[in-house]
């Protein structure tokens, strides 16, 4: 582990040595002096940032947010080190749109790219890498981009077309498409790793952005972490059985469903015995090698042989899906894991731990078997949570827990703060920079807003946007005109809008006055204005 730096070991007057012998080379290689919180005048070095990002990891599969189905240690290493934000949210939960967010600051109304599928990212606007480029940072793009234009302001990118292959993957690089034999998460480290170790100038800061395309469906494991889980019961959610009584129409209305809507061979990998006369593989199973297929069926065909001997049925059936799903999905996770342990010891080893802030997020939540569900898109809690872990020895000290709420607007403003550039007015989020070190801003948010669009395909998930408060969730659908109201402390799961209780009128108007006042702030136009008085 780094050694932390203790700012008495500096006195005041090595401090101003240091600062007066800073030459105009260190100016010009990011080395700028500043005041610490003590008074001194210390020499800074701006930090590395190592982006990790992947794709529908929920905060719940992991064990430094208290999960109850697995472990990540390189995961917890990042928070137990540094710090981890308790209560961080999306602004819309889904894969291009939170990307789009996050490198703006900007909501989705703002940015353009408001769901998956419609309007392109225009990708010639403001983002934060182009912002530390112009500063002085080497720029790197590595990994799942999925806002399908050619990024912009990265001096290295090798991307995943669209959602990208789990087993031998293609690339796009800027000299056009590449394809990799291998495991697209054990692939993205090895490249990443390469630049670290010889793509860069180590004269300079640098700006990585890892972007793994794990755990997103149809949760393909790699080969080191397929046998995981083999004789094993995962937990169930205790909602995997909802009903969605007690909710808007909506809830009862999604294709969303453990039960319904996974399909049997591309997401359970349920498929006939290789060589019989049906036999048919599925995307991705498909582009393995012939050597890959042999490792592939040789661990799943057993397992199908099992389930076609027991043939579940009803309940046991979902329950048996729920298995199959949810144990591929944390195979995934633990490729992630792996492949951020990689990346930490290389840090280690290459000295430069102590002044590289590595963070660790996904682009939104996601439902593990909750409320009987997979994938995200709704304002409920599991996917609407964003993981968000933060180490940088040099600032961040270890064991730092931070329960303010933030979004993910938050990160370009703060990457920008970090590289000593100005925030440019327009950016709609706030840097995390001095609550990660731990200080208590006067102000803070007390009330995020949230918004999701994309509908009816797929899952058919209605559109809605709402106020979230640490207590209260105020969703409105407004193509139903309906309402939900939740209570999280006396219903953590929301198995129970309390919208049309009349005690709770009152709360509903001041939650409305919040939610008015919060899309004027935003200047959200976008979906049905919702009426006065009701
Ligand atoms: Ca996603």
């Amino acid at each position: 582990m780094a050694e932390h730096r203790n700012p008495d070991d500096i006195t005041r007057r090595e401090a101003l040595g240091r600062a007066a012998t800073l030459s105009a080379g260190a100016w010009a290689m990011g080395a700028l002096p500043f005041l610490s919180r003590y008074g001194e005048v210390l020499r800074r070095d701006r930090p590395n940032i190592l982006f990790i990002f992947s794709d529908d990891h929920a905060p719940h599969a992991i064990s430094a947010y208290g999960s109850r189905i697995n472990k990540t240690p390189n995961l917890d290493r990042i928070a137990n080190e540094g710090a981890i934000f308790l209560n961080s949210f999306c602004t819309n939960s889904i894969c291009a749109p939170s990307r789009a967010v996050v490198l703006t600051g900007k909501y989705s109304h703002v940015n353009g790219k408001i769901d998956n599928s419609g309007q392109p990212f225009d990708a010639s606007q403001q983002t934060f890498n182009k912002v530390l480029r112009k500063a002085g940072y080497q720029t790197a793009m590595i990994g799942k981009w999925h806002l399908i234009v050619d990024p912009q302001g990265f001096d290295f990118w090798q991307i995943l077309p669209g959602q990208g292959n789990y087993y031998n993957p293609d690339f796009l690089t800027p000299a056009g498409r590449t394809h990799v034999e291998g495991y697209v998460t054990e692939i993205i480290t090895d490249v990443t790793l390469d630049w670290l170790r010889n793509g860069r100038d180590p004269s300079r800061p640098f700006l990585l952005m890892c972007q793994h395309k794990a755990p997103h469906r149809n949760w393909m494991p790699g080969p080191k972490q397929i046998h995981l889980y083999e004789n094993e019961e995962i937990p169930e959610p205790p909602t995997l059985f909802d009903d969605w009584r007690g909710r808007a129409s909506p809830a009862s209305e999604q294709e969303m469903t453990v039960r319904h809507h996974l399909q049997p061979a591309y997401d359970l990998k349920i498929t006939p015995p290789p060589g019989s006369p049906d036999a048919a593989g599925f995307a991705g199973y498909n582009r393995m090698t012939t050597e890959q297929k042999a490792m592939w069926d040789a661990v799943y065909e057993p397992r199908n042989a099992a389930f076609r001997a027991a043939s579940p049925q009803g309940d046991d059936l979902v329950r048996w899906y729920y298995q199959r799903y949810i144990k591929d999905y944390l195979r995934c996770v633990a490729g992630v894991d792996e492949s951020v342990g990689h990346v930490l010891d290389w840090l280690d080893e290459a000295g430069l731990a102590e002044n590289t802030l590595v963070v660790y997020c996904s682009d939104q939540g996601f439902y593990l078997g909750d409320h009987g569900w997979f994938d995200k898109r709704w304002m409920y809690e599991e996917s609407l949570r964003m993981p968000f872990l933060a180490r940088w020895p040099a600032r961040i000290r270890a064991g730092t827990r931070i329960p303010e709420m933030i979004q993910n607007i938050d990160y370009a403003p703060t990457f920008i703060e970090m590289a000593d550039a100005p925030v440019p007015e327009d950016i709609q989020g706030t840097s995390l920079l001095h609550l990660m070190e731990g200080e208590q801003p006067a102000e803070w948010r007390d009330a995020i807003y949230y918004h999701y669009y994309e509908y009816p395909q797929p899952h058919r998930v209605a559109p809605h946007y709402g106020v979230r408060t640490e207590r209260y969730k105020l969703i409105y659908y407004y193509l139903t005109g309906e309402w939900e109201l939740f209570d999280l402390v006396e219903d953590p799961h929301e198995l129970r809008s309390v919208y049309d209780e009349p005690n709770r009128a009152e709360l509903v108007a001041t939650l409305k006055v919040e939610l008015r006042r919060l899309r004027a702030r935003y200047h959200d136009e976008t979906g049905t204005e919702f009426p006065e008085g009701t």
